[in-house]
């Protein structure tokens, strides 16, 4: 409902209603317990309509898949079948989408810092009120920590709105969903401030730069979940090397003469990318295998010839 974005689309107004109220999508959440009664009244819906019709195509597909956790997470690739562990890439626990912005590993940790920095600065850019974002920025560090909110640094002029997006919830925050009670203390600050920016517009990219975040720690998710420092790579490294280690300790004698010179470099063995080191190690072990096979035969044979009696 959110992705299609043709110029038809945009200006049906049935299609704008949908966007807008989302009800496939809120009587799921509703059914599933994801967004409570309580905490439905309190979301800026129009806002976030607004911001997903403002989101490239590609993040408004991710926006829909994550905010179901129907994705490519460890959890879901075991249910398709696709792998058998559902262990995060970078830390090795348990992983669904849930996981992807709350996993403690260094890079996801260091991502997610320089994330939510920019997102402060951007809230400065804005000229978003202190108080609003301070109070946005204790509850989107409840993502990563539990809430241990030092309650005396919200100043009460915003506390009404806080509740409000605490019932949203942190996870809520972290998909766009806002609390429509911060809407009016902007424009409070802006008018204090004599300036003329639109509110609406604040709060829809406010929503924007929040699934962003989201956005940001899958992709440094899958930079790692595609590179050498999976945790399940470096397993396989692991596994791989002492195969290699093996064959360099028990030597070349059972080897056929062609296939020695392989054993000539450890180390060079070893540098060698995964892939070509997983065919060198089958290769050789296949060769060891055949190789004694071929001897053990030849000693049946001789034994055979010279067997007296025979
Ligand atoms: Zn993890």
């Amino acid at each position: 409902m959110y992705v299609a974005d043709t110029k038809q689309s945009r200006l049906d107004p049935q299609f704008i209603q949908e966007c807008v109220t989302l009800p496939a999508l809120r009587s799921r959440w509703r059914d599933k317990g994801t967004i409570s009664a309580e905490a439905e009244s309190e979301i800026a819906w129009d806002t976030l309509g607004r911001a997903m019709r403002s989101l490239p195509a590609g993040l408004q597909r991710w926006s829909t898949k994550h905010c179901v956790g129907m994705c490519g997470t460890g959890k879901f690739k075991v249910l398709w079948g696709l792998e058998t562990s559902a262990a995060c890439p970078r830390c090795g626990d348990f992983e669904d989408h849930l996981h992807v912005p709350r996993c403690r590993a260094a890079s996801a940790t260091a991502e997610w810092d320089r994330c939510t920095a920019a997102f402060s600065a951007w809230l400065d850019l804005q000229l978003t009120g202190p108080s609003i974002k301070l109070a946005i920025l204790q509850l989107l560090q409840g993502v990563c920590t539990p809430p241990s909110f030092a309650l005396r640094t919200i100043s009460s002029s915003v506390w009404p709105a806080f509740l409000a997006q605490k019932v949203i919830g942190s996870q809520g925050l972290l998909e766009g969903r806002i609390a429509s009670s911060w809407l009016p203390l902007q424009q409070q600050h802006y008018d204090k401030i004599r300036c003329r920016r639109s509110v609406p517009l604040w709060a829809s990219r406010l929503s924007q730069q929040l699934i962003s975040i989201g956005f940001y720690m899958w992709e440094q998710w899958n930079s790692v979940q595609h590179s050498d420092d999976n945790v399940q790579l470096r397993e396989c490294h692991s596994a791989v090397n002492e195969g290699i280690h093996s064959q360099f300790d028990m030597g070349p004698d059972d080897l056929p003469k062609e296939i020695q010179l392989m054993l000539t470099c450890r180390c060079r063995v070893l540098r060698k990318l995964l892939v070509d080191k997983e065919e060198w190690l089958k290769l050789l072990c296949q060769e060891r295998r055949d190789f004694r096979r071929s001897m053990k035969a030849q000693r049946r044979s001789l034994r055979t010839i010279f067997s007296p009696g025979l």
